[in-house]
């Protein structure tokens, strides 16, 4: 496994493998690695010739300084996981790499970024999209594996990549779970024991509320998730929509669309963490 930290250097190795006619695989994370990158990881291996997963936490898609400094970091144990996955190479640039001038570009993808987390997140998903763009001229892949955890992500990604008019190929990938059924994510070792052992609230009252669709309305499986969240004293739910999966606009009626999909985010103490589930 090739451990590369300059576009440069990642562009000659590249630029060889494509000579000798492989794919390349991609995998952009955050790093702090957890078995839900490694199944993209595992994914891309298997789809491609040559996988490469870049490691980089991304100041502009950070509203929130105290999130940005306390987003863990693990480059290190990242690295051996990576090599024990297969991965080839690992692009872990510096931010002077990234951004060696401010990134002035503004994207508009429409209501796509502007619902959910891009209401509450103001900026993230222009952020998002400077990042992945920016990784996809470096990499220039065949195929990019994202998560649906972030659903949402998913839909301007795809989006970005029509607009800009890239030939890569987005991969969706299924939200990995601990046992107890709380999505994987690096922010989950932010909380304490207690916050822990209650955080899979979350999944457990999405999954339950499939059960209601469709003798309860809309309105009612928001109302009833909202509820039980909130009603457990250390989490606070900041978001919950039903919205159509391919445009994100909040449906009213199950009749309005064929995929709906519950979006949700809760703070569970100082923590944020997202979910989604399909109905
Ligand atoms: P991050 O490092 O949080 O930016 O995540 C990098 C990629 O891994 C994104 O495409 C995420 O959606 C994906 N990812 C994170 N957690 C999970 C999970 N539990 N299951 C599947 N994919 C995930």
């Amino acid at each position: 496994m090739k451990i590369v930290n300059s576009i440069e250097k990642l562009k000659t190795g590249l630029a060889q493998e494509k000579r000798e006619g492989r794919s390349i695989g991609f995998v952009p994370t955050m790093g702090a690695l957890h078995d839900g990158h490694l199944s993209l990881v595992k994914q891309c291996i298997e789809g491609n010739d040559v996988c490469v997963v870049s490691i980089f936490v991304n100041p502009t898609q950070f509203n929130d300084k105290n999130d940005l400094a306390t987003y863990p970091r693990t480059l290190e144990s990242d690295c051996a996981l990576l090599e024990k996955a297969g991965c080839d190479y690992v692009f872990t640039p510096p931010e002077a790499e990234m951004y060696p001038v401010p990134d002035t570009r503004r994207f508009d993808f429409g209501t796509l970024s502007e619902v959910m987390e891009g209401a509450y997140r103001p900026g993230h998903f222009n952020g998002v999209a400077q990042i992945v763009s920016k990784l996809f001229d470096a990499v220039e892949p065949d195929r990019a594996y994202f998560g649906e955890k972030d659903f949402q992500q998913i839909a301007v990604v795809r989006a970005m990549t029509k607009q800009l008019e890239l030939a890569v190929q987005i991969v969706a990938c299924p939200i990995l779970r601990e046992e107890d059924g709380l999505a994987m994510s690096s922010r989950n070792v932010r909380l304490t024991p207690g916050q822990r052992q209650k955080a899979p609230l979350i999944a457990r009252t999405l999954k339950e509320s499939t059960n209601f669709v469709p003798g309860k309305s809309v309105k009612e499986i928001v109302g009833h998730v909202v509820h039980t969240i909130n009603n457990e004293p250390q989490m606070r739910v900041e978001y919950f929509e039903i919205v159509d999966g391919n445009t994100l606009e909040p449906i009213e009626n199950w009749a309005d669309t064929t995929y709906p999909v519950g979006c949700i985010v809760v703070y569970c103490g100082d923590v944020r963490l997202i979910d989604n589930i399909k109905y």
